[in-house]
């Protein structure tokens, strides 16, 4: 699905949205376009590619990145970070560095991605008793950082340095 980019109104990156949740906004005159498609949805309307709230959300900063499956796959950017190899979705499963069963908690600091034969081969295992080591150690990602990475893995960062924005 079409996903466009959101910033915020100093132009630092919030994130994106939809389509319909994003003509929403420039009709409700909470958003300005920065950047429209090709694509005409009405007579004099193109669809936006990237929009600007008008109003500033503050203190971004205090939002943490919530815990799920998912953002620990863009986290690493679907790479395994055992061997190394770029996944699909689909290939991407998550391991856990401390084994559940040994305590290991559902953390960012403690899970990352991994492929199906890595996770397999370490099985309820530290890395070390595996005999395998970590590509990088898995840090909790700032929302800055990881709202960032989000974009790349929509394939959408392009846009961004066309408008000069990172
Ligand atoms: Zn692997």
């Amino acid at each position: 699905m079409e996903r466009i980019i959101v910033l915020n109104a100093d132009y630092s990156i919030l994130g994106t949205t939809t389509l319909k949740r994003a003509i929403r906004l420039l009709v409700k005159e909470k958003a300005v376009s920065v950047k429209d498609s090709a694509f005409r949805i009405h007579k004099d309307m193109l669809a936006p590619l990237v929009i600007r709230l008008i109003k500033a959300i503050r203190n971004l900063w205090r939002i943490k990145v919530p815990w799920s499956k998912s953002n620990i796959f863009v986290r690493d950017n679907f790479t395994c970070q055992y061997c190394g190899v770029k996944l699909g979705k689909r290939q991407c499963t998550v391991d856990h560095v401390i084994p559940k069963s040994r305590g290991g908690k559902n953390k960012f600091d403690n899970v990352v991605c991994s492929c199906f034969a890595c996770n397999n081969k370490k099985g309820d295992r530290l890395p070390s008793e595996a005999g395998m080591t970590l590509k990088r150690k898995p840090l909790i990602p700032t929302i800055m950082s990881f709202l960032l990475m989000k974009i790349k893995a929509e394939g959408l960062e392009g846009i961004l340095k066309e408008l000069d924005i990172y």
